[in-house]
């Protein structure tokens, strides 16, 4: 029997205690210099390889740490850089300039790196003329040699690349034909430099899309074989299967394959069709996108099945560890859950057990980490049962009737004025909820401020005009964990961050057990705020299938049984608004379309179960009370059917980045339920005019029905100034007011 290795693909860039994000965003407000920089970052990388070593792996992957995103990291390596920021050196400055703009230009877009939660730069070809600049790559390969650490370079993959970038006239297949000499002349170098092997990251080739590049894969990767053969290419798929009978003929030394997001396809095409007998097996066997300790029992089975068909296997996470937190060391929590926990480093550990178990018959650490998995399985915390089927999950009366009776109740004007929930997080603000947090303040102090930031804008919402106010979400950080704090079941850590986009970076709450509602979560201040005015105030909730996206989820139980003990308890949350006399109720669900699975064929069961839960969520009110919805990110094409079977009475949703976009998939069916499109971009500080929002009115007003249609903003007002949120809030009413009055003079 051949022994066991293992690799890493990647390791989560932040450093401890997010040190990383620190270090620059002090260079971006010029505190530090960029030699200081550098070699800050030099520290923070330097750790971050000799942790990685530390667990015993055969090979480090280098080049996956970077200065803001791997994507971007790759268009400076070959010269794609958007004309706009043209003629500069290939620096940091311009590397943090496209990705974050300047004073004269724009910055690149941002797109989600796949079903992750992760966004990358989107390269622009525009005019751009490929070249190879290797300097920083080879930096931070040599410094993995200074440390005699074994490691293996990583890059993006020529298909992957091309097929995430835009611009430029050419095709992609002569984008990539382009890049093949360039690639060819990296790989030559890396080589010289004594890499064990090149890791080249194509995970379009786990996609739906996947088909569509196999001639040009099968030239590219040739094209490497015939010019640099002694170069050792180990391509990486993951976060889905990858098609077998092709990749298997590629000409590489090595084919990474994703056994754990799978869905168990990566399992059976190798029990199925021969392994080519002269290639490694890149084994993705624990999951490189979520929190949970494997069941390593069942992992070491997986191994053994794999053996049985390849000879030479090398053991690794599914996928970068850039997905989950560092380590879970600093956090003080209930044992019982810790040990259920594996963070970045953990995760390693549980590939050192499996080597030392196979290759040295050394089962120690393999034991105390199966008998870690079977305590936590069997926690109560995990047994609650829950009868979702006897739970009704449907209005008891039809939109149109509905419609006329929350109107009896509501009283709104034609085209009625609202907000979606949020208005600005100020430094107060937050400074409110952080001195609360660490006990600089008593809850008394605290709640006073909240109620008073509440007061000050029910009075500008009355000032303004607006028909429906919202209370302004000011004891909330963030729209997920807020009730991951209070619901059962949830696990808020420390320090359990990772990446969203360049420095930024989230810390999904944890789910760890049995989600249920035991006390009121949002009903003090939304009746507060109701008890200011005559108009009706929205209560505003986060839905069960954006709740369980932004979190991480369980696995030892089906995902929609996860999201339906979700929509439980924010159902029960629903029914005490309505109970303190709350009229109108907003779940929100801006990720329901990011949730979509990477493969068209898992569509239709997840938007099935993402309607399901979202009416267990909101359908047992009566018909009086009026809910709301709303998402973002637009793209809604695909998704359009299943946004009307949420039967909300009335939609939101982000339009003004893509306007005609939105409103033709509203045309492909008729949506004759409530609906505001944003009529305006709120991501921008510019104040709209009044003839934009009248334009954006009128434009819609063509497709939808009049009696149906709402005004609002884009989206929360959160990262806005008062003075822009009270300034456009303000044109929005007044444009509003005149088509009211041109309505009327026409009747
Ligand atoms: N109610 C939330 C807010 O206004 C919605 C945020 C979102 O759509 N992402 O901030
Ligand atoms: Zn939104």
């Amino acid at each position: 029997m051949m022994t066991i290795k293992t690799a890493n693909l990647g390791f989560p860039r932040l450093g401890k205690d997010r040190v990383w994000k620190k270090t620059i965003e002090q260079y971006w407000s010029n505190e530090i210099d960029n030699h200081t920089l550098n070699t800050q970052l030099n520290v923070i990388h330097k750790d971050n390889l000799q942790v990685q070593a530390s667990y015993d792996l055969d090979s480090v992957p280098v080049g996956d740490f970077s200065l803001y995103d791997h994507i971007l990291d790759t268009a400076l390596l070959f010269n794609i850089i958007p004309e706009r920021f043209s003629g500069r050196p290939i620096d940091d400055d311009l590397l943090f300039d496209i990705a974050r703009g300047n004073k004269e230009n724009v910055a690149s877009a941002l797109l989600k790196w796949f079903n992750t939660n992760y966004h990358y730069i989107v390269p622009e070809w525009d005019t751009a003329t490929p070249q190879l600049n290797a300097d920083q790559l080879l930096r931070k390969v040599k410094l993995a040699k200074s440390l005699n650490i074994q490691s293996h370079a990583v890059v993006v993959g020529p298909v992957t690349f091309v097929a995430l970038s835009k611009g430029g006239s050419q095709s992609e297949e002569e984008k990539i034909q382009s890049l093949l000499p360039l690639y060819t002349e990296l790989f030559n170098v890396l080589n010289e430099q004594g890499v064990t092997y090149i890791q080249v990251d194509e995970p379009i080739l786990a996609t739906d899309k996947a088909e569509a590049y196999y001639d040009i894969t099968k030239t590219a990767y040739t094209h490497f074989n015939t010019h640099v053969p002694e170069a050792k290419l180990v391509i990486q798929t993951y976060f889905e299967r990858v098609n077998l009978s092709f990749v298997r003929d590629l000409p590489v030394y090595g084919l990474g394959l994703d056994f754990v997001h799978d869905h168990g396809f990566n399992l059976k095409q190798i029990e199925e069709e021969q392994w080519p007998s002269d290639k490694v097996l890149y084994a993705g066997i624990i999951d490189g996108r979520n929190v949970w300790a494997s069941d390593i029992e069942e992992r070491k089975n997986l191994v053994e099945k794999l053996q049985n068909y390849v000879k030479d296997i090398v053991l690794q996470p599914s996928a970068s560890l850039l997905h989950v937190p560092l380590s879970f060391e600093q956090e003080t929590i209930d044992e019982k859950i810790r040990e259920g926990l594996s963070f970045a480093t953990e995760k390693l550990n549980e590939l050192n057990a499996l080597k030392k178990l196979f290759n040295d018959n050394d089962d120690t650490l393999y034991n105390a980490l199966k008998e870690k998995y079977i305590r936590f399985s069997n926690q109560p915390f995990k047994q609650k049962t829950f009868d979702f089927d006897s739970v009704p999950a449907q209005r008891n009366t039809p939109f149109a009737e509905r419609k006329l009776k929350q109107q009896n109740r509501l009283h709104l004007p034609e085209l009625p004025t609202t907000t979606i929930g949020s208005f600005p997080q100020t430094k107060e603000v937050r400074k409110n909820r952080a001195d609360y947090r660490k006990g600089r303040k008593d809850q008394a102090a605290y709640e006073a401020f909240i109620e008073a930031e509440i007061k000050r804008w029910i009075e500008i919402q009355e000032r303004i005009g607006l028909d429906v106010f919202v209370h302004g979400e000011f004891e909330r950080n963030d729209m997920v964990e807020f009730f991951g704090e209070q619901l059962e079941g949830f696990l808020v850590t420390q320090y359990g961050w990772v990446q969203s986009y360049g420095s930024r970076a989230v810390k999904p709450p944890v789910i760890y057990g049995d989600v249920y509602w035991t006390k009121p979560l949002t009903v003090k201040e939304t009746v507060y705020a109701q008890s200011l005015t005559d108009k009706p105030v929205k209560g505003m909730l986060t839905g069960p299938v954006t709740i369980l996206n932004w979190s991480f989820e369980r696995v030892d139980i089906p995902k929609t049984e996860v999201q339906n003990q979700i929509a439980l308890a924010i159902r029960a949350e629903v029914e005490a608004l309505e109970t303190a006399g709350i009229k109108i109720i907003q779940v929100d669900e801006p990720a329901l379309r990011e949730g979509l699975p990477l493969h068209q064929s898992y569509h239709a069961q997840y938007l099935k179960d993402a309607v399901h839960s979202f009416k267990l969520a909101t359908s047992s009110v009566k018909d009086e009370t009026q809910i709301h919805t709303h998402m973002c990110y637009s793209q809604f094409g695909k998704i359009i059917h299943a946004i009307k079977a949420l039967d909300a009475d009335v939609i939101s949703i982000e339009t003004s980045r893509s306007h005609g976009d939105l409103i033709k998939d509203f045309e492909s069916i008729t949506y004759n339920l409530g609906i505001g499109l944003g009529v305006y971009d709120i991501h921008s500080p510019r104040i709209p005019t009044e003839e934009e929002i009248t334009t954006a009115i009128n434009r819609a007003l063509k497709e939808i029905d009049r009696s149906l249609f709402w005004v609002n903003p884009d989206c929360g007002l959160k990262t806005r100034k008062e003075e822009e949120v009270v300034a456009a809030l303000t044109t929005l009413v007044s444009a509003v007011q005149k088509l009211r009055n041109i309505q009327e003079v026409a009747v």
